[in-house]
């Protein structure tokens, strides 16, 4: 059975979680720090429904496959079917917004790279997506203007800003939704800022989202 998302307040918003819909190197800041080129379409990929975990839950990743890194992102939960739509369509069925972690096995992630291999492996295994509660979508909210951050023991790791993405929102979602098929409950993940790093041990993680979205959690 895939994860119940829910509504800050804990409602259920009633959509079973889908399969969450990412993008890789929408920030160029990003992209430099991995020494990838920055690119001229969105390079995307999917994570498994059973990849999510709730956020608050401890994280208890794959430690024994070399460095997991953290790449904190604004999540947008879908709540119509959207195929083939205009960005401002889309943006009309967007009914939440959150933070996830794409956690990524970056050792395995690398050889893989190297083969020309799928990243499913480094990107799609269990555990590999936290995720938090949503804020439900204000009136006139202004995409491009939504700020989020990762504190790791107090110390700040990430700082987010929607407007310097490379694929704005209405763009990534029309681009998304011309190959794949988004339904009720799906999850579209829309890319890390620079900062990503490796995940230590016995830490806590705090997130917060400028829609008013906080939340906490320890790495085991
Ligand atoms: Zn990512």
């Amino acid at each position: 059975m895939s994860m119940t998302t829910r509504f800050i307040d804990g409602r259920e918003t009633g959509l079973a979680l889908g399969k969450i819909l990412c993008v890789g190197r929408n920030y160029a800041e990003h992209a430099k720090e991995l020494d990838n080129p920055v690119p001229s379409a969105p390079l995307l990929f999917i994570k498994p429904a059973t990849s999510a975990v709730e956020l608050e839950t401890p994280i208890a990743a794959q430690f024994d496959h070399g460095e997991v890194h953290f790449e904190t992102e604004l999540a947008l939960l879908v709540g119509e079917r959207l195929s083939r739509v205009s960005g401002e369509q889309a943006l009309a069925g967007i009914v939440g917004g959150g933070l996830a972690l794409d956690l990524t096995l970056r050792d395995v992630q690398s050889a893989l790279k190297e083969k020309g291999h799928p990243w499913e492996r480094a990107k799609g295994f269990d555990g590999a997506c936290p995720l938090s509660r949503f804020v439900p979508v204000p009136a006139g909210i202004d995409w491009r203007a939504l700020g989020f951050r990762l504190d790791i023991d107090g110390k700040r790791q990430q700082t987010g800003d929607t407007g310097d993405m490379l694929f704005d929102i209405p763009a990534l979602l029309e681009e998304m939704t011309r190959t794949f098929t988004l339904e009720p409950g799906d999850v579209v993940l829309t890319g890390t800022p620079s900062g990503v790093g490796a995940l230590p041990r016995n830490a806590e993680l705090s997130l917060a989202l400028s829609l008013g979205l906080e939340a906490v959690t320890q790495t085991r």
